[in-house]
């Protein structure tokens, strides 16, 4: 009997030592780096190191190379081996990198002894890591937004007179699914049933809730009936009569359903002008938002590609993210209003957008 216990006490103990624990300068939290012992050595997952600093990891299967980013820095571990490069410099540790189950364990001393010693957020008292709290800027959470809703039906169908609103709404679900299965990511709609929501509140809800992405999604429309395509639009002043004309389109509802020029007046006010600048601070990357975006959806579907441009929507004014307006095929035209409203298709340009988000992702990401 009282061997049991001491048994269970000596298990109890050696898993409390099994771990190295981290705390953040200027608070009191804590977390632990688990321990585990694999060919009679001690490793951590290097999973681990996301869980404490936030650290992004990803792997080169071909080079056998196992990218670890933290605290702005690259780390780059040679699997197979105890070596890593780290700024043009090699550095060793005890013992090889493991691989098992699909994971990979590091040898415990690299994180007592290489890690502080290169990363200058982190240091080792002799007892437990200390750390610089970890920000984390990764993209966590996106907001859709199904263009127009409730007694705003948006553009309508020429042919079969299906209504902008409903198609958007559709495709806006559909693509929350899919993100949040593929990507670790949240995906908050502004509107889930067909209700009035005005240009400023879907804005105002993107930025209330922290969102990393602010995606709008539209169908075009056109008098001329033969036109098609799909088009990709981030904010600024309109370049082209063709982007102004999609601009007007989409702008309309101000006047129509938000108490016209005084409600147009409320857009442009000083707020507005400030709101511009914030999202200035975000063209660069809502540009390559919008590529990405266009191209997936231009060789998935191989609709009509009517490019990247650049218009000066209200519904993307305000916006404190990267945000983007896709128009993703024309109503008016006989064909597309027929695809538009299949779940084929839906599923087709929820894949693509999907894709293009992913890979945005993934190198914005890496750069934190
Ligand atoms: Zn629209």
């Amino acid at each position: 009997m009282k061997f049991w216990i001491m048994l269970l006490v000596l298990i109890f103990c050696w898993q409390i030592s099994a771990a190295v624990i981290v705390e953040y300068n200027g608070s009191l939290a804590s977390e632990t780096i688990e321990i585990v012992s694999l060919q009679e050595m001690d490793y951590f997952n290097v999973f681990e190191l996301d869980k404490a600093f936030r650290a992004l990891i990803s792997e080169d299967i071909l080079d056998r190379r196992l990218y670890v980013n933290i605290y702005q820095k690259q780390l780059v571990f040679l699997i197979d081996s105890s070596y890593l490069l780290f700024e043009n410099e090699i550095y060793q540790f005890t013992g090889d990198i493991v691989q098992k189950d699909g994971k990979y364990f590091i040898p415990k001393n690299f994180l007592l002894t290489v890690l502080p010693s290169i990363i200058a957020e982190i240091e080792f008292n002799g007892e437990k890591l200390i750390a610089e709290t970890p920000v984390d800027n990764r993209i966590k959470r996106i907001v859709i937004d199904p263009g127009h809703g409730g007694k705003d039906p948006g553009a309508i169908g020429k042919s079969r007179k299906n209504f902008e609103k409903n198609i958007v709404l559709q495709i806006s679900k559909r693509l929350k699914n899919k993100l949040e299965n593929e990507l670790d990511v949240e995906v908050l709609l502004t509107r889930e049933e067909d209700k009035f929501v005005s240009l400023q509140e879907r804005t105002k809800f993107a930025n209330a809730n922290d969102a990393d992405i602010f995606l709008s999604i539209h169908c075009n429309a056109h008098r001329n009936s033969q036109v098609n395509g799909i088009e990709v639009f981030y904010l600024s002043a309109a370049k082209t009569d063709d982007a102004r004309a999609v601009e007007a389109l989409e702008n309309q509802v101000v006047y129509e359903y938000e108490g016209g020029e005084e409600a147009v007046k409320k857009y442009n006010d000083l707020d507005f002008i400030l709101a511009d600048m914030a999202q200035n601070e975000h063209l660069e990357e809502s540009y390559q938002i919008s590529e990405k975006l266009q191209d997936h959806l231009i060789s998935n579907t191989k609709s009509n590609d009517r490019g990247v441009k650049q218009a000066n929507f209200f519904v993307l004014r305000g916006a404190f993210m990267p945000a983007v307006l896709l128009e993703l095929g024309f109503i008016t035209h006989k064909k597309e209003e027929q695809l538009l409203v299949t779940t084929e298709y839906q599923e087709k340009l929820v894949t693509s957008i999907c894709k293009a988000i992913k890979e945005f992702k993934n190198k914005y990401d890496r750069m934190q």
